[in-house]
Formats: structure tokens, C-alpha cells, sequence
């Protein structure tokens, strides 16, 4: 099929001033790690370093956590929630007037599209603080249960799909509820988190409130092992969930754990098969797939399975995949040179295994880490490719007759974290949303994400929700529940 030819329209990094390199954001100020070391973050589209950040060590993760509980102890214990709230508003509205900068920073650190970034990450990031600094002063009124009060001092330990996002997710709920908090971006993604250190300063929060602690897997498990730690907030694999799960049970610690997924996504033989094909694109492509609630499973009923998956090929031949800062791409890197052999196994696993493998054919560029757009058709349950999450973008195509197998195939998965369901009856949806065992269902959509939705899984993908009156209720403790 013809595809337009655009003239590149790259996005101006200049909004961006980089240092060489980043210390630890604790008790209000940048200070350097006390026997900690350093590593590069590099942009997965050209494996440019972009800087060097602190790998923060115990004694690090040990001093940002009395800072937060001083914090805790001090002003912001005591402060009420409508002046709580204030701060939150404050945040939200510098993430606002900086959206540009936060949007071209997380498509370098991250490599992901800038019209994403742009038109996703920011923006929804900025919603999640105006969202949860309503809440502040209405937590007595949030059905949560009788006189809530925060828990204390929060470790949370995020993942490199969404970097700033998933630091709103933690974040905000964390303040509204009265929480200081501790946390840990990931390693190949820590910019934008230390762009937000600077944004707590600008909005003149009280020092310890929000730490930032920069490293890998030994800093985050510092955190989760600190002992003046009182809940945890873990978004990431379900490998880590579960090693985090063992190492604090039989403590005090409370904890949320939001973890891998490997959605269904269901299309009916009466779906509108052209806007279903959007949502198929949507639902694995957005992001490059690195997306714990993609729709990597697509389900098909088997009488429209010829029509869907040629119309979905030729609209994958129009993905533009290249340079992230390209305002017409819609595509971008893999975020690491990790997750690229991840991707590269899983789907070698998936031709050996005897599924069909097809890919856009696009020109991809030299440097940096880069994967086509793949669909495997011919996919049974029993494939790696069909039950072990990808995230890539990679969708593997199964095929049904009935609603019930519909149901069974899509439940037949270690995770539940999200479904979609595509058909024009709205009783099917209701009977589908009933019996899918997964903690968010969309119906003719897929990836829709609002703060006042709470979002989180089943099974394998973890326990705890966030976002919406649930998520808040992980950060409190009331006369109740104890
Ligand atoms: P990961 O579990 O390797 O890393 C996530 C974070 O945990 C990183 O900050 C990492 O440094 C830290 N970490 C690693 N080992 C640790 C340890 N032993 N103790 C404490 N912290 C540790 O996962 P990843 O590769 O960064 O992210 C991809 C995974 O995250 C996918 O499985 C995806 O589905 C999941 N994810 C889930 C959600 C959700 O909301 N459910 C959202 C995004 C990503
Ligand atoms: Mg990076």
C-alpha cells in the first residue's frame, strides 16, 4: 500500500539542559552518595550517554529514608490536607509548564515516540496530581473508612516503560494521603525522576517529603529491606514482585505490587473490524508493546480471522518506526539493549515452536536498539509466545468460535491484569467483563488510562490498586482496617 511520504519533523532537544551528571535528591537538595557509585543512562535510539547517575548504596537509601521520616515527624505529618493539596496543585501545574521539556526528556532517556510522550505521559502525569489533590481534604469523606491516616514513610520502586508516569502514579497518592516517600527509578530510565526533584523544589515543598534515589536492583532492594520503611509500592516484573513479597513477609510492611501482564484483547465477528483494527494497533504497537496491560494476546473469532489479520497488516505497513523525536513516528526504540535480546528470544522461541512469523518490513535505522512491528498467526495456547509476556511489539494471533472459549482462552494465563472486548452487543460485554479474570476490561477501546479509574491485576499480576478511591485506600490505615 502507498505510504505518505513525510518530511522528518523532529522535535528541538534544546528545552532540555542536561548535566554531565546527577546526585541523590534527599531532604530537598541534590547531595553526593556516600559510597555509592555511578552508571550511564544512554537513548536507546542512538546509544548516545546522555549523563551519568548515582548508583545509590544502603548507607544512601538509609539517609533518604530518615529524611523522610522527619519529614513525616515534622511539618508535613501535622499539616492539614487542604494545605497538603495546595503542593499537589502546585505539582501538577509546573508539570503543565513543562510539559515540553518533561516530553522531549522521556523520549531520550526512554526512546518512546514524542507524540506519546507528549500527548500521554506528560499530560496524564500532570491529571494524576490535580486528581489526588482534590482528594487531600475529602479523605474522611472517600468511603475509605473511619479517620484515615497515612501510613508514614512509603518505599515505591517503578518500572522504564513509563518513567514519569509511573512516578505520578506513586507519588501522588502518596501526598494527597499524608505519606513521605522514597523512591527508586528505574536504571536505564532515571532522568525525568531527577526533573522532578527539581520541580519539588520549585513548588517549595518541605525537604524529606519526596526523596529520590537513583540505581538498580540492590538500591531498590535497600529499600524494601530498610526497616523504618512502613508500605511499599513495587511496579514492575513479576519475578521482582514475588522475591519482594518473600522478603517482607512477617514484617509490618504494607505493600502493593503491580506486575506483568499478557492481555487478551477479543474481537467478535459483529466488532466494527476497522476500528478494532485500531485497537489492535493501540493496544500492542503504543509504547513499542513495553506495556504491562498490552493487548499481546489477540483473540479472534475464527469467521472474520482472514479479514482481520489482512487489514491489520496493511495498516501495520503505514507504522512509521524510527527516530523518537520525530513528530510523525509512530514507533520508537526498544528501551535497552536487555529488553531487545528478551524480545529476540521470545520471538526465535515462537518460529521454533511452529507459529508464523511476519513482520512490517521497514527500514530500520543503524545505531541503536530497534524491532519491527511482528505478528505471529497460527499461535497455539501451549507457545512461550502465547503464555510469557513479550513486551515488545509483538502479537501473537489465536483464533475462537464461542463466547465461552473466548473466555477460556483469554483466562488461561498466569496474569490478570487487563482484557479488551470488541462487539457492537452490549450485553456480550457485560457477560464478558463478568467472567474475564483480569483487573481492568475495556470494551471497544483498549490502553485508555484515567487517575480516576483505579487500575491493577489478578493472579500473577500482583495485588493493590491505583488510581480512583481504591488506589487511595492503599495509603491509609483507618479505625477498620487496622
Ligand atoms: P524489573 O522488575 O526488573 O524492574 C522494576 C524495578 O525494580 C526497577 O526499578 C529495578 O531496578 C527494580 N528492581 C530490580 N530488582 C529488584 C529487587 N531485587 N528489589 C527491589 N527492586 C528491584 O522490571 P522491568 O524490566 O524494569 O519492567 C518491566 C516489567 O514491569 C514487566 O514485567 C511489566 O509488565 C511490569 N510493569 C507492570 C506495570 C503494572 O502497573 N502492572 C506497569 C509497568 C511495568
Ligand atoms: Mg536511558
Amino acid at each position: 500500500m502507498a505510504k505518505f511520504e513525510y518530511a522528518p519533523a523532529p522535535e528541538s532537544r534544546a528545552v532540555v539542559d542536561l548535566a554531565p551528571s546527577y546526585g541523590l535528591f534527599i531532604n530537598g537538595e541534590f547531595t553526593e552518595s556516600q559510597g555509592g557509585s555511578a552508571f550511564k543512562t544512554v537513548n536507546p535510539a542512538t546509544e548516545e550517554v546522555l549523563s551519568e547517575v548515582t548508583d545509590a548504596s544502603a548507607a544512601d537509601v538509609d539517609r533518604a529514608v530518615a529524611a523522610a521520616r522527619r519529614a513525616y515527624n515534622g511539618a508535613w505529618g501535622r499539616m492539614s490536607g487542604a494545605d497538603r493539596g495546595k503542593y499537589l496543585f502546585r505539582i501538577a501545574r509546573i508539570l503543565q509548564e513543562r510539559a515540553r521539556e518533561f516530553a522531549v526528556l522521556e523520549t531520550l532517556d526512554n526512546g518512546k515516540p514524542i507524540k506519546e510522550s507528549r500527548d500521554v505521559d506528560v499530560p496524564l502525569a500532570a491529571a494524576h496530581f490535580f486528581y489526588h489533590a482534590g482528594w487531600a481534604d475529602k479523605l474522611e469523606y472517600a468511603g475509605l473508612g473511619t479517620n484515615p491516616r497515612a501510613h508514614g514513610v512509603v518505599g515505591q520502586v517503578i518500572p522504564w516503560n513509563f518513567p514519569l508516569l509511573m512516578l505520578a502514579w506513586k507519588i501522588a497518592p502518596a501526598l494527597a494521603t499524608g505519606n513521605t516517600v522514597v523512591l527508586k527509578p528505574a536504571e536505564t530510565t532515571p532522568l525525568t525522576a531527577l526533573l522532578f526533584a527539581d520541580v519539588v523544589q520549585q513548588a517549595d515543598l518541605p525537604p524529606g517529603v519526596v526523596n529520590i534515589v537513583t540505581g538498580a536492583g540492590a538500591t531498590g532492594q535497600a529499600i524494601v529491606d530498610h526497616p523504618d520503611i512502613d508500605k511499599l509500592a513495587f511496579t514492575g516484573s513479576t519475578g521482582v514482585g514475588k522475591m519482594i513479597a518473600r522478603s517482607i513477609a512477617g514484617t509490618r510492611k504494607k505493600a502493593t505490587l503491580e506486575l506483568g501482564g499478557k492481555a487478551a484483547n477479543i474481537i467478535f465477528e459483529d466488532a466494527a473490524i476497522d476500528q478494532a483494527v485500531e485497537g489492535i494497533v493501540n493496544g500492542i504497537f503504543f509504547n513499542q508493546g513495553h506495556v504491562c496491560c498490552a493487548g499481546s494476546r489477540l483473540l479472534v473469532q475464527e469467521n472474520i480471522a482472514a479479514d482481520v489479520e489482512r487489514r491489520l497488516k496493511r495498516r501495520l505497513e503505514t507504522l512509521r518506526v524510527g527516530d523518537p523525536l520525530d513528530k510523525n513516528t509512530d514507533v520508537g526504540a526498544i528501551n535497552s539493549k536487555a529488553q531487545l535480546s528478551r524480545i529476540t528470544e521470545l520471538t526465535d522461541a515462537g518460529e521454533a515452536e511452529g507459529a508464523e512469523r511476519w513482520d512490517n518490513g521497514c527500514e530500520l535505522p543503524a545505531k541503536g536498539f530497534w524491532f519491527r512491528p511482528t505478528v505471529f498467526t497460527g499461535v497455539s495456547q501451549t507457545h512461550r509466545i502465547a503464555q510469557e509476556e513479550i513486551f515488545g511489539p509483538v502479537l501473537s494471533v489465536l483464533t475462537f468460535r464461542t463466547p465461552q472459549e473466548a473466555v477460556a482462552k483469554a483466562n488461561n494465563t498466569p496474569y490478570g491484569l487487563s482484557a479488551g472486548v470488541w462487539t457492537e452487543k452490549g450485553s456480550r460485554i457485560l457477560w464478558m467483563a463478568d467472567q474475564l479474570r483480569a483487573g481492568v476490561v475495556w470494551a471497544n477501546t483498549f490502553n485508555k488510562f484515567d487517575p480516576t479509574s483505579p487500575f491493577g491485576g489478578y493472579k500473577e499480576s500482583g495485588y493493590g490498586r491505583e488510581g480512583g478511591r481504591h488506589g487511595l485506600s492503599a495509603y491509609v490505615t483507618t479505625e477498620s482496617n487496622g
